[in-house]
């Protein structure tokens, strides 16, 4: 736990970003971040989908990007999506890929308006190649703004998926107000440093939380889209997807781009359906370290790159 601290705090820092960013050109280093991050550029992101087709996976893409400074840079993220969704719907992988986005790319200082603004015209892109878009969960201070922009865009895009982190003490409140049907909801545990009053910190404690609020998706009728590489929890909902009387189709699973990957595949291959979390982009900085703080032994290999070139 405070490695994890520590690596997400590190996360943050702009002497640390620079230097690993430098680190990109040592191949080693560069060879753990194509692990989790295919390429930078919307051809790298068509291609992963294209890949993951192959058999079966779907995928979820994320241009990565947060916490932007400027409206140019704004514009620049609602084009590259624009531009995504175009290649999707012209290369016919419409039915095998959505969209992730993160607000705070998306808007300047926080402002909802932008936000909704720039959502709005990434959905309306969305709608016309058949395909969806769910709004990533940031750090739990834009929570409540997040979920605003997102019910506000449920009334013209009703698939507009939501994400739910079991570890804030909220969220099964949260939940209960999401799960109903046709909404879209991913849950997943959480990635950010977050205070004890408002996160539960114990692992047990966020897994049971994980739990009530699956169950809470499935008894609503919620489509739900359960986001975790946890084997111990994808046994304990595959049991409760059967327990409910779900069909596969009815729900998700998904995992993120290179991570247990066999398990991705096996699942699959069980009829299940599975999404994976592809990211994309030049900013792969703030997505690495959180990866690299779920699994210290990501972080060890990565150093070991770097020291070894
Ligand atoms: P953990 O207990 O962290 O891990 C369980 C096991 O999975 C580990 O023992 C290990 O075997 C494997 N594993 C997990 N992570 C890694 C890794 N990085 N490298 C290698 N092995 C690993 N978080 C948000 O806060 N907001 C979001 O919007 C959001 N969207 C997500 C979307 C998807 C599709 C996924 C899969 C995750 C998302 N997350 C998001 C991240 C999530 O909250 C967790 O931080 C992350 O999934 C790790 O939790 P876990 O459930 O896999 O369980």
């Amino acid at each position: 736990e405070p490695l994890r601290s520590l690596i997400l705090a590190a996360a943050g820092n702009d002497v640390i970003r620079r230097a690993v960013a430098r680190s990109f050109t040592v191949p080693g280093a560069r060879r753990i971040v194509a692990r989790f991050v295919p390429g930078e550029t919307v051809a790298d992101a068509l291609a992963a989908v294209r890949a993951l087709a192959t058999d079966g996976r779907y995928a979820t893409l994320d241009y990565l990007g947060e916490w932007t400074r400027d409206r140019g840079q704004v514009e620049r993220a609602v084009r590259t999506y624009l531009r995504l969704l175009d290649g999707l719907a012209e290369q016919g992988l419409s039915g095998h890929a959505e969209v992730s986005v993160k607000l705070s790319a998306l808007t300047v200082d926080g402002d909802p308006a932008l936000a909704s603004l720039s959502l709005g015209r990434i959905c309306e892109a969305a709608q016309r190649c058949g395909t969806t878009v769910t709004v990533d969960m940031e750090d739990h201070t834009t929570t409540d703004s997040t979920l605003a922009v997102v019910n506000d865009a449920r009334r013209t895009w009703p698939w507009v998926g939501a994400v739910v982190q079991s570890y804030l003490r909220r969220s099964e409140t949260d939940v209960a107000a999401l799960a109903h049907k046709g909404s879209r909801v991913r849950l997943c545990k959480g990635a950010y440093a977050e205070p004890g009053d408002v996160a539960h910190s114990d692992a047990h404690a966020v897994d049971l939380s994980y739990v009530r609020c699956a169950n809470l998706l499935l008894e609503g009728g919620a489509y739900a889209m359960f986001a975790t590489h946890d084997p111990r929890l994808v046994g304990v909902l595959r049991q409760r997807t059967r327990w409910y009387g779900r069909r596969p189709g009815t729900y998700e699973y998904q995992m993120l781009y290179g991570v247990r990957p066999d398990e991705q595949r096996r699942l699959a291959a069980e009829g299940e359906t599975v999404r994976v979390y592809v990211p994309f982009g030049e900013q792969w900085y703030g997505y690495l370290m959180r990866r690299l703080a779920e699994r210290p032994a990501n972080l060890a290999l990565f150093l070991r790159a770097l020291v070894s070139r």
